[in-house]
């Protein structure tokens, strides 16, 4: 979980069953995204997501760098997941630390089980996530990123890869924590889904909960991750179902 701020414990859900933004247990925080914003990029995009900016540019397929990387038979996934410095309250220390090179795995790892990479052997598809402001969630707001700029760029792919986090706040299983719940609550499961198949590909947990509840947040993380996924592709049908647009190749019909 990510860094506890303040010193007094808010109060994470009313008597009326609110959260501490007004949402229900089920409700997801305002989304908005923005597919091809970079132009020199092969493919971008922008997510806001509750307080959380996150652009995400896509190269490739192209060179691998470093070389000795390069594999014959399949082109490589490179992600790099960053956190800017002023991304946080308190000044985050530049650069790559052991955490983004976690979440830079986890989600090359993800995209792995969905690009069609034996397309482009010995080439790398670089991936980069940049995280400008950050309240909770970043990797899954990352993945959603990275998964449109992929298919803005044209990589062939099964499907979309669609992410949230479930958790667990004041003793309940609540969709898509904010920063205050990931703080202050008692469990922490960011997910990723590829919704076509129903196959996960990403599951990490923080805290405690029991086997029930586990269930029932892999069902409500489910839902949430579908409802996301209807927003990519309507993100993704307003850039190119406009006319005189091209289909990118990697979307899925
Ligand atoms: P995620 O962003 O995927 O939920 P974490 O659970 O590790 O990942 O982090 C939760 C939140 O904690 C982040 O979104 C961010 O708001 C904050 N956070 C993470 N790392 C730092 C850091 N080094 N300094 C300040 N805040 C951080």
């Amino acid at each position: 979980m990510g860094n506890v701020g303040a010193k007094e414990i808010p109060q994470l859900l009313s008597a009326d069953g609110r959260r501490i933004d007004g949402r229900r247990l089920d409700e997801l925080r305002s989304i908005t995204m923005k597919v091809g914003p970079l132009t020199r990029a092969d493919g971008s995009a922008f997510v806001e997501w509750g307080e959380n900016k996150v652009m995400a540019a896509v190269y490739g397929p192209r060179e691998v760098h470093p070389r000795h990387l390069m594999q014959t038979s399949k082109a490589i996934i490179q992600c790099r997941y960053n956190m800017a410095a002023f991304s946080v309250d308190e000044r985050k220390r530049p650069g790559q630390d052991r955490r983004s090179q976690e979440i830079s795995k986890v989600i090359t790892e993800a995209f792995e089980s969905v690009v069609f990479t034996e397309e482009f052997p010995k080439t790398s598809i670089d991936v980069y996530i940049e995280v400008l402001q950050a309240n909770a969630g970043t990797r899954c707001a990352g993945l959603v990123a990275a998964s449109l700029a992929l298919a803005d760029a044209g990589i062939p792919m099964a499907d979309l890869v669609s992410a949230v986090a479930v958790g667990k706040v004041a003793g309940r299983i609540a969709l898509d924590l904010k920063k205050e719940e990931d703080n202050f609550g008692e469990a922490d499961l960011p997910m990723a889904l590829v919704p076509q198949s129903g196959r996960l590909v990403l599951i990490q947990m923080e805290g405690h909960m029991n086997r029930d509840e586990l269930r029932q947040a892999l069902d409500l993380g489910t839902k949430g991750c579908r409802e996301i996924y209807e927003r990519m592709r309507e993100a993704l049908r307003a850039k190119y179902d406009t006319p005189g647009r091209a289909e990118p190749a990697g979307v899925p019909a």
